[in-house]
């Protein structure tokens, strides 16, 4: 399986990190090895001194597809979940600055955080979806799905011309505003919709 992260879907993300709105969805990858997955604890890289957590709705595939139309994403998936997309962020501005590729920001292991999912049919629309993130209890990060620039289903049917997905990948759609870093011990828990999808410590 792989992950398939978007990278600026909100708009007030964006502007936290002064990057430009891109016309079409903007998306990287990371592999298998990047999983965090069932509450186990965040390991921050010793290559980083600013791992920043980025909680998004996460998707999961569940039959394989390519070009496919947006009116017909909406069969490629049916669990939601919530995610977080650890970054090393002082690693990412070098790679902007010098135009290369994210994927020692970005791709590492355990920077994939995975929660749990849910089924479609037990959620609300997926474009109108609340979540949150706890750090060590207090609220700092929201987000509603409806703020996106590119919906869940525009997002598979843009990737899907470029990339096969397949059964058992993972859709990462973008992180809110809010974004900050981790440090040894914080605590971090998600909630989509009220259910809690994740509660972990970060080492
Ligand atoms: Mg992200």
């Amino acid at each position: 399986m792989k992950f398939i992260c978007i990278g600026r879907n909100y708009a007030a993300h964006i502007a936290e990190l002064q990057h430009s709105t891109p016309k079409d969805p903007v998306f990287f990858m990371k592999p298998e090895s990047a999983i965090t997955r069932c509450n186990r604890p965040f390991f921050i890289p010793d290559f980083s001194q600013e791992v920043h957590y980025e909680t998004e709705v996460i998707v999961k595939i569940n039959r394989l597809g390519r070009h496919i139309q947006e009116k017909f994403a909406h069969l490629y998936y049916d669990e939601i979940g919530l995610g977080v997309d650890f970054t090393a962020r002082d690693l990412q501005r070098t790679c902007i600055q010098d135009g290369e590729p994210w994927e020692i920001a970005k791709a590492f292991d355990g920077s994939a955080v995975v929660g749990k999912f849910l089924p479609k049919s037990e959620l609300p629309d997926v474009q109108d979806l609340h979540f949150h993130l706890l750090l060590n209890g207090e609220q700092v990060q929201t987000g509603h799905t409806r703020d996106m620039l590119f919906t869940v289903d525009r997002l598979i049917s843009y990737v899907s011309r470029f990339v096969t997905l397949k059964m058992g990948d993972i859709l990462f759609t973008g992180t809110p505003v809010g974004v900050g870093p981790v440090h040894i011990n914080d605590r971090l828990e998600g909630f989509l919709e009220g259910h809690k999808s994740f509660d972990f410590k970060v080492k």
